[in-house]
């Protein structure tokens, strides 16, 4: 026959408590290693959809980051725009591949596509010359890209550039 123990639990009221680790890890028990940290990828431009494209050449290598910035803006005057490039720019790393117009990139029809510091490179045009309403700005008045432009102004798209976005305002405002 067994005998049963019955052992009175006494709870521990002093309200301390202590955790021993019952385990210890190694460098070696980890499976694991970090080799490098990547950025997640970024969301790419949709310029297929897009109704107002502003796109940027070389001729930003001036100041490449302005160069940028300023098609941003006017792309975000004329109204939810977005940014493309030739392909000069996505060679020189200064834009993502996603963004390039032209033979090798994407083929758009915009409502608006504007053109700073283009050339006008026959697989750029290939890209482009079915937009509804082409407007181009560039230095040199012999450029190709007034081949096919509606609207064309000879000048330096820096100095250009901020007067456009100044009067798309001002006439946004007087609406
Ligand atoms: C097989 C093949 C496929 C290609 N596919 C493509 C493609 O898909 N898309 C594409 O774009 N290209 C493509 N190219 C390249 C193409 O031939 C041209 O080299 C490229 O389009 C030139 O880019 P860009 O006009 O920006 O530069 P550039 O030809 O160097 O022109 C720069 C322009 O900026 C102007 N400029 C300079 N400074 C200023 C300023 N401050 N203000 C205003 N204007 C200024 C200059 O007068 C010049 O006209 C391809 C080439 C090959 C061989």
């Amino acid at each position: 026959m067994k005998a049963i123990v019955c052992v009175k639990q006494v709870p521990d009221t002093s309200g301390k408590v202590s955790v021993k680790p019952a385990f210890s890890l190694t460098a070696e028990d980890i499976k694991t290693e970090v080799l490098s940290v990547e950025k997640a990828a970024e969301k790419l431009v949709d310029l297929i959809g897009a109704d107002v494209i502003v796109s940027v050449g070389r001729g930003i290598s001036k100041d490449v980051n302005k160069g940028i910035e300023l098609a941003e803006q006017l792309a975000a005057a004329l109204g939810g725009g977005v940014v493309g490039a030739s392909r000069a720019v996505t060679d020189a790393g200064w834009m993502t591949a996603d963004h390039q117009v032209g033979q090798t990139g994407k083929t758009v029809h915009p409502k608006i596509y504007v053109a700073l510091g283009i050339s006008g490179a026959i697989q750029h045009t290939a890209g482009m010359q079915d937009s509804e309403c082409i407007i181009a700005v560039n230095k040199n008045e012999g450029a190709p890209i007034f081949g096919v432009a509606d609207y064309g102004i000879v000048g330096d798209l820096f100095k250009v550039v901020p007067e456009l976005i100044k009067q798309i305002e001002a006439a946004k405002a007087a609406l």
